[in-house]
């Protein structure tokens, strides 16, 4: 049993208003919100930190599943209630601490918001105070841990925010928000960007909804709604005795993107081969003006970063293409409930040597080759599909039938060429040829049964 989580983002539209968006008034109001929320939780943040015994006290705990009483940390349920007596001014408790009135501080705050500030405050100040007792035991003078910052993303409780729908006409949808104006707190009409996709996400069984956020930037507005699921899938041990178990392999690389091969009963029973298009070479002409550019201008500014558009556009790009690498490697494990997902611990292609403009592009091909690893774990998680990590050791040198040592080679003007980087594999003693990076993706199955000689003793489940 595990738990996966997601976040799916809704736009509020903040284009102008005969486009369909807000005024400009109702933007200003966000970050008021934002600036307001930011000055509650410091002040907590303060009052817990003056106050860390509280923070740390032991109590009896009585556990739901046993009903054992032990010992335990305060519950932040009711460290919530503690620290609303002590600031808060109500008929039953008119005085509070007299140098912790929140009431005073900040009047009329609702309280919906007032609890999700403590709440997120009293897991900033409880970490802090670990790392602290932490950094005190282990004897270090330096690198004490740092006062955490007050500043969050709103957490948007239910009474402070409600998505009203317009089911024949989505583009009608808004979103209700309890804002600040800079003098009260009013209910705000917050047109969104409410989309299908979004729909969807909502509505897929199996997934729980926890209270989303409000994500406030230079341009743009969101909220972010998180979602959990709860897990259940074999542990590879269990999987592993199961004669009929379908396995699924990837090979990553730098061309070839990821080659997905199923195996089950000894058989490859389907291969898929996810190209990068060209994007290799696309991010790499990118790069070589990046290299050119700073190469003109010198010695870089400190602090200050050059070719901000640039990056920005080779991120964005190789993030989409992991995106999309990543499902379909999850599509291909979708067709097979209750396979494995088996990866080679990444190998790093060194990003030394040739030009500048080479090693940054390297370096780019190494990080989206971790991206489309992480990404397609997480995404075959939800499905329900665990994956393994095996050892590299090997799988592009030898053969996949035979299990001895091959060769790399290429096709030049029709001659074989003899290459440690060809495209093709070739087997010298059975006479075996096959893309090399396919004879790779099929070798990761037999380092996952450790089935050939070469195969080193330990494996590594992730
Ligand atoms: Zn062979």
């Amino acid at each position: 049993m595990g738990q996966t989580a997601r976040t799916t983002k809704l736009l509020l539209d903040l284009s102008t208003r005969d486009q369909g968006g807000t005024n400009p008034g109702k933007r200003s109001h966000l970050t008021a919100t934002v600036i307001i929320l930011d000055a509650a939780r410091r002040f907590y943040l303060a009052f817990f930190l003056a106050h860390p015994d509280k923070l740390m006290e032991r109590v009896e705990v009585i556990s739901k599943k046993t009903g054992e009483v032990r010992a335990g940390v305060i519950s932040a349920d009711n460290l919530l209630t503690w620290a609303e007596c002590q600031t808060v001014e109500t008929a039953d408790h008119p005085t509070p601490l007299p140098d912790w009135n929140f009431s005073r501080a900040f009047p009329d705050l609702p309280n919906r918001y007032r609890r999700s500030v403590i709440k997120d405050v009293i897991g900033k100040a409880r970490g802090y105070l670990t790392s602290v007792t932490k950094w005190h035991a282990s004897g270090k003078k330096k690198r004490k841990p740092g006062i955490p910052t007050a500043s969050n993303h709103p957490t948007l409780y239910a009474g402070t925010f409600a998505l009203e729908l317009d089911e024949l006409d989505l583009r009608k949808s808004f979103l209700r928000l309890k804002v600040y104006t800079g003098t009260a707190w009013v209910w705000v009409h917050y047109p969104t960007c409410y989309n299908r996709y979004f729909d969807r996400r909502r509505a897929e069984p199996g997934w729980e909804t926890e209270s989303p956020t409000l994500i406030l930037s230079k341009q743009s507005a969101a909220i972010h709604f998180l979602q959990t699921k709860t897990i259940t899938a074999h542990k590879i041990v269990e999987s592993k005795r199961d004669p009929d178990l379908v396995t699924v392999a990837v090979d990553l690389n730098v061309k070839q993107l990821a080659v997905i091969t199923v195996r089950q009963h000894g058989m490859i029973k389907e291969t898929r081969f996810v190209s990068d298009h060209g994007l290799d070479h696309h991010r790499f002409e990118h790069l070589k003006r990046v290299a050119k550019k700073q190469w003109q201008a010198g010695k870089a500014v400190k602090g200050e970063h050059s070719n901000q558009q640039l990056w920005a556009h080779v991120r964005r790009q190789n993030r989409d293409c992991a995106h999309q690498t990543a499902r379909a490697i999850v599509e291909v494990c979708a067709k097979y409930p209750g396979c494995v997902l088996v990866f080679e611990r990444l190998r790093k292609i060194k990003p030394s040597g040739g030009s500048k403009s080479r090693r940054l592009n390297r370096k780019q091909a190494n990080q989206l080759r971790g991206k489309i690893n992480q990404l397609a774990k997480e995404k075959a998680y939800a499905l329900g599909v665990v994956s393994v990590e095996v050892n590299p050791h090997g799988t592009s040198q030898y053969c996949a039938r035979c299990g001895r040592l091959g060769v790399r080679f290429t096709y030049q003007a029709g001659q074989r060429v003899t290459d440690r980087g060809g495209r093709l594999f070739s087997c010298p003693s059975c006479h075996y040829e096959c893309h090399a990076d396919f004879n790779a993706s099929v070798n990761v199955h037999h380092s996952f049964f450790r089935e050939f000689h070469w195969q080193p003793r330990e494996l590594k489940s992730g």
